[in-house]
């Protein structure tokens, strides 16, 4: 098979890619593949959709480049307002960055210069979870507990984070869901009290975590609990809503499913859905106002910042999920996804929790379900069934943190067809049967 020699100069190869349809990706050689995983939890709105490049080539024609700090532009302006309209409670400005990592530096940022300009300068760290990710660069990479991807650069980071996560099948042992709520909220406010709130700027957390876990879902209660602590201690918070934002689990923003309204969400991904490099931060008015008050600056922004062709591609594309429907498309075929998956969960012994939301879905695999023990990290769990997947034409995302690499995300685009959602079964089927093989 061709391969492309662009990336891992180590072992790693990739067919090329030679177009998309729909759920579809066709490599050069003429194979396809069903893209259920949308890339990385991105093409949203599913591949080649026409109407979104005659959006580009239209904004293209007419300004592709105008810098954000000589002058504003209208899909910029009215990608802002769509955003702002969208988000819960007052989250109503709105910056435009590149990838969900800058979001992630521009949330660092941000919290600072509020802290800053109320006379508490000392108000600096930010506080995450083991088991998470926001992003590759150094800011964001430092507020991760991802081990893999922190390795390398040890001595330029922030120590690693501090709270556990809330991961219900690993942890919860035999707490009742209510309880186990409790528990993940107390060892918040246990981290923050010992941390010292005079000098904890915010917390971040993903609603449901991604890919350092393979879709954790929240205990009933626990971001209700947090926003109450976070407003009584005195510190931000901000929601890594990268890969559940706009859309992904079947309502705009996770954080509206769990009745919260955050200082700050973050997005990227899903606000293009992968047809521009686009981003953003929404933020709560309150910090603004308090920078305005205090006369200080939001933090500086990127050359791309807010790019016209971006913002254009990204307001048609969140369009085009309003007007295709596709937030209830995501809860009717993620609820024949979830039957699926259960399905095969009680025919492959190995495979276990299944979890999920909207289009994203999660399981683990284990040696045996009475001791819940994972595969050995040695045996790659997730990465040898995502190849296996993607021989069998169906891309899959591996999710977990060594020693935890046993766990996969489904995620199909929101315009996935009740069709497809069998052929993607299908497909499974037969990686899954080939795994449990291995396991065994
Ligand atoms: N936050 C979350 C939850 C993510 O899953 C990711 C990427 O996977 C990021 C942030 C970083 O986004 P990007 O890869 O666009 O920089």
């Amino acid at each position: 098979m061709t391969t492309a020699l662009l990336k891992h100069p180590i072992g790693k190869t990739y067919p090329i890619v030679s177009h998309g349809k729909g759920v579809f990706l066709y490599d050069v050689e003429g194979k396809d593949y069903i893209d259920g995983s949308s890339g990385a939890m991105t093409a949203n709105i599913g591949h080649g959709v026409e109407e979104i490049a005659d959006v580009m080539r239209k904004q293209a024609s007419e300004v592709a480049f105008a810098f954000f700090n000589q002058f504003s532009n209208k899909p910029a302006e009215d990608l802002a307002t769509k955003l702002a309209s969208l988000a819960p409670g007052n989250l109503n400005w709105v910056s435009f960055v590149n990838s969900g990592s800058e979001a992630s530096e521009y949330a660092i940022r941000l919290v600072l210069n509020y802290w800053r300009s109320k006379g508490l300068s000392r108000k600096v760290k930010i506080l995450g979870r083991h088991t998470s990710y926001h992003g590759v660069t150094m800011g964001a990479v430092s507020m991760s507990g991802h081990a893999t991807r922190r390795a390398d650069y040890g001595p330029l980071l922030h120590p690693f984070p501090v709270v556990p996560p809330a991961y219900a099948y690993r942890y919860a042992g035999d707490l009742s869901e209510a309880d186990y709520a409790r528990k993940c909220a107390q060892d918040w406010e246990d981290a923050l009290l010992r941390e010292g709130i005079d000098t904890v700027a915010a917390v971040i957390v993903e609603p449901i975590v991604g890919a350092a876990g393979g879709v954790l879902m929240p205990p009933a209660g626990y971001f209700t609990m947090l926003r109450e602590i976070c407003d009584r201690l005195g510190v931000l918070l901000i929601m890594d809503e990268v890969i559940t934002g706009l859309g992904r689990t079947g309502a705009w923003f996770a954080s509206i499913g769990e009745g919260i309204v955050p200082d700050i969400i973050t997005t990227g991904k899903g606000t293009s859905a992968g047809y521009a490099p686009m981003a953003a931060i929404i933020v709560h008015e309150h910090i603004i106002e308090t920078l305005r008050q205090n006369s200080a600056a939001p933090p500086y922004g990127h050359t791309f910042s807010g790019n016209p062709v971006g913002a254009a591609v990204s307001l048609a594309v969140l369009n085009y999920v309003e007007r295709e429907k596709l937030l209830e498309n995501a809860n009717l075929r993620g609820e024949e996804l979830k039957a699926g998956l259960e399905a095969f969960s009680q025919r492959y012994s190995h495979m276990v929790d299944v979890r999920g939301r909207g289009l994203l879905w999660g399981f683990e695999f284990v040696m045996d379900r009475a001791s819940r023990r994972a595969p050995d990290e040695s045996r790659n769990t997730s990465a040898t069934f995502v190849a296996d997947c993607f021989d069998n034409g169906l891309i899959v995302y591996p999710a977990g943190v060594p020693p935890l690499n046993n766990a996969v995300i489904i995620s199909p685009p929101l315009i996935i067809s009740g069709d497809e959602v069998q052929e993607l079964l299908r497909r499974l089927d037969t990686a899954l049967a080939t795994m449990d093989g291995r396991i065994d």
